[in-house]
């Protein structure tokens, strides 16, 4: 106990005792008059006055002094005048009671005898309970009354005075021990009552703290995002949050405290389920010793993470997230990024996994997996005539309408652009993947509505097959490929058909892709040229004109005739910009020569997919050839693919007032009825049956009748491939006005045409 703490129990005590004083202030009043009226029977008045004077005075004193102390504005810790103004009052007023002893004591006196000791003794035991809290005052008081008695009792003299004497003595010595102990026993009452107040004021703080942190924990954990549930060892719920109680669907009565659990079974649910499979101790009960994680999907399809956590006792408390948002958007990114956005199927990473996965199954099942490759034929030219939302409804329409014609087990992906692939899996025989071509193709043959337009769109499929076993196939990037290379040979034999790859095709057709990049290259480089071959009048003898022929002088091959590259340009749409180049060219060189016919060869797809008129129009304007000197020639397959467009084109070039032929007539599709719809210039009779002249009555007889029928259509008839002077008699006798071929000269560059025009009048002997 240090020594600030027991001067303030010192002084707390003091404080008690002031507060009491004045009662003690009026028993001693009280007893005093008393005690005077009793002493005035026996003793002078005058000394009796004298007496209560003095008591008067002494009471007097302590009650100043109490007021004083009253009034005190501030009382310091370890101010002792208050201790020694209580304690000279209480020596003067135990001083009264002793002058008493000594005024009236008398050994004849009845009340000196009995009276007096009665109120001495009263007096100094009374301030062993009210003065003992101060041990000076106590002393002072107690010592003031019993000495002077002792020393009055002495004063007699005889022996029964000096045995009560010490017996006076022997009570004093008893009361200063009783005193002291009173006063230690006080002042260690009054220390604990302080410690106790402090230790009741500090509980009164934490409890006020706990309480405050109490219901901020409350409000927190009724108010946390996650749900919160904490079961005691025997599983039984113990309390849980509100946000637990929404996550398991509210069910507020199951929730009740006391509620007992068999594992995350408690979270209601329309079918809750584990989802990591990988988990399977999650449907147990939790480990005691450890953490456990597993993630749950719950009622409406919410999922949640839950963790239990173990807790010392035994129990546990689990913790329910809501990540159903986390794991939406996480599906939602992951489909994003395996899907395409136009058509919602799978792309091409997608494609990728699940043809890996289908051949994995293959190898393991000894099956056959399928990949049929489709791409649209004319997507192209529809996304550029009727726009980019046609383009993206044909494909969407694509691929409903693909979807219809697979199985469950197949998978449809689009890779990109308008090329769709489809695995075919749980293949019987090769014929089904076949089948599947046939129904696709089928499926096309009905016209798509791209926003009220009927449009007919076919599509060319390649088709790969993987065997088990046949080991021929390592990779889905190897099988896609051979699917590809199979497109492109379907496309290469006829639009709108199927092919299978075959071993062998790989060669061909890269060879192709190797001239096909080659001949890009070849426009802009300048490898090209244009060769003319001289067309004669039968009649004359005369050069009338000549026929421009394409050749492409390549860097490494040397020069390349038309038959090896032109149906590479028509399939690649190279030949729209190659034709552009001959017809400017060929009518540059033509106004360059006075009074010759230029004929240039038109492919039909420069019908279909460029705009024919307005090149003619511009390569007549740059040259400035007169637009009779021009005659373009064509075949019969032009009106094979848009005979409407055709016949269009051919009548605004008729308008423009340039020459129209019809070349290579009688080998294709030779319909007469073609020759009377539009007007040509000259039939070309090829020359496949002006070499058959003479040999075969076949060939003698097909350029009779089309001799006549030119003449009797107004059409001027041409030969070409004259080779031999008998061609030439026999032509002549059969009335054919114009010939062409090596007889008079093969195709050659222009400065030799020049030349012929300028050594001769272009006059060649028959
Ligand atoms: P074509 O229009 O029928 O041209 C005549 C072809 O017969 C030329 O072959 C020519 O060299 C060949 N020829 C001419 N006289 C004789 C002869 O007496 N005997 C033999 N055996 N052949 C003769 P070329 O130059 O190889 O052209 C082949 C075809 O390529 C042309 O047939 C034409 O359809 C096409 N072609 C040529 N140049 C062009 C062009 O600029 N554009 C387009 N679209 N096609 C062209
Ligand atoms: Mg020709
Ligand atoms: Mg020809």
């Amino acid at each position: 106990m240090n020594a600030a703490s027991s001067t303030t129990a010192e002084e707390d005590l003091l404080a008690s005792l002031f507060e009491r004083l004045p009662y003690v202030l009026a028993i001693n009043l009280a007893t005093a008059v008393c005690s005077a009226l009793a002493f005035s029977i026996s003793a002078p008045t005058s000394m009796t006055l004298l007496w209560s004077g003095m008591m008067l005075a002494s009471l007097v004193y302590r009650l100043k002094v109490w007021w004083d102390y009253k009034n005190a504005s501030m009382l310091c810790a370890g101010d002792t005048r208050w201790t020694r103004r209580f304690t000279l009052a209480a020596g003067m007023n135990g001083g009264a009671w002793g002058l008493a002893a000594v005024l009236f004591y008398d050994p004849n006196s009845l009340v000196a005898q009995t009276f007096l000791p009665f109120v001495l003794a009263g007096m100094s035991g009374g301030s062993l309970v009210g003065l003992s809290g101060s041990k000076p005052a106590f002393f002072a008081f107690y010592i003031s009354i019993a000495a002077p008695y002792a020393l009055r009792l002495i004063w007699e003299a005889d022996q029964a005075h000096i045995l009560m004497a010490v017996a006076v003595l022997i009570y004093m010595v008893g009361m200063g021990w009783l005193g002291r102990s009173f006063n230690g026993y006080l002042q260690q009452s009054v220390r604990l009552a302080g410690e106790n107040e402090c230790l009741l004021a500090a509980l009164r703080q934490r409890t006020v703290e706990l309480q405050d942190k109490s219901s901020q924990l409350e409000v927190t954990f009724e108010h946390v995002n996650q749900g919160v549930a904490v079961f005691d060892q025997d599983h039984r719920l113990i309390t849980c949050n509100r946000r637990h109680r929404d996550l398991c669907d509210n069910a507020t009565d199951v929730f009740l405290p006391g509620m007992e659990t068999s594992g995350p079974s408690e979270l209601k649910g329309d079918r809750p389920r584990l989802l990591d499979a990988a988990d399977e101790g999650a449907a147990t009960l939790p480990n005691r010793s450890r953490n456990r994680r597993f993630d749950w999907i719950g009622t409406k399809g919410r999922f949640l993470q839950i963790e239990d956590n173990p807790m010392p006792n035994g129990g546990f408390v689990r913790t329910s997230t809501d990540v159903t948002d986390r794991k939406r958007h996480e599906a939602h990114v992951l489909h994003m990024a395996q899907h395409d956005s136009l058509t919602g199927l799978p792309n091409r990473m997608l494609f990728h996994d699940r043809l890996d996965q289908a051949l994995r199954v293959a190898e393991r099942k000894r099956g056959r997996v399928a990949v049929l490759l489709l791409d649209l034929d004319r997507f192209k030219t529809i996304n550029d005539t009727l726009g980019h939302d046609a383009g993206d409804q044909l494909l969407k329409q694509t691929a409903a309408r693909l979807r219809t014609c697979i199985r469950g087990s197949d998978t449809l992906a689009r890779l990109g652009g308008d090329e769709f692939v489809i695995i075919q899996t749980e293949l019987g025989k090769k014929e089904d993947a076949e089948i599947l071509a046939e129904r696709i193709q089928d499926a096309f043959k009905k016209t798509f509505d791209l926003g009220g337009q009927n449009v007919h769109v076919g599509t060319s499929i390649g088709i790969a097959m993987a065997e088990a076993g046949q080991g021929a196939v390592t990779s889905a990037g190897e099988l896609l490929r051979h699917a590809d290379l199979a497109l492109y040979q379907a496309k290469l034999n006829s639009r709108g058909t199927h092919c299978f790859f075959e071993e062998g095709m790989n060669v061909r057709i890269q060879r192709r892709k190797v001239l096909e990049h080659d001949l890009r290259t070849a426009l802009v480089e300048d490898q090209l040229e244009l060769h003319y071959q001289p067309q004669l009048d039968l009649r004359t003898g005369q050069m009338t004109g000549v026929e421009a022929l394409l050749r492409w002088r390549h860097p490494e091959r040397g020069l390349i005739p038309p038959a090896d590259f032109i149906p590479l340009a028509e399939e690649s749409d190279l030949i729209v910009g190659i034709g552009e180049w001959v017809l400017t060219e060929a009518c540059m060189q033509a106004a360059a020569w006075p009074s010759l016919t230029m004929a240039v060869n038109l492919s039909p797809i420069q019908f279909m997919r460029s705009n024919l008129v307005k090149t003619v129009e511009k390569a007549l304007a740059h040259s400035h050839l007169p637009a009779e000197r021009l005659e373009l020639e064509i075949t019969e397959s032009v009106w094979l693919a848009d005979c409407d467009k055709a016949m269009t084109t051919l009548n605004h070039l008729r308008a423009l007032g340039v020459r129209v032929a019809l070349d290579d007539f009688g080998t294709g599709y030779a319909s007469i009825s073609y020759l009377l719809r539009f007007p040509f210039d000259k039939i070309k009779i090829d020359r496949s049956f002006i070499q058959g002249l003479d040999r075969m009555s076949e060939a003698n007889a097909v350029v009779h009748a089309l001799i006549g029928l030119g003449r009797s259509i107004g059409m001027r008839a041409s030969a070409e491939g004259v080779e031999t002077p008998a061609q030439i008699e026999h032509l002549r006798r059969e009335g054919c006005e114009e010939v062409q071929g090596f007889y008079y000269g093969g195709p050659v560059l222009a400065p030799r045409i020049g030349a012929m025009l300028t050594n001769s009048p272009a006059h060649f002997v028959n």
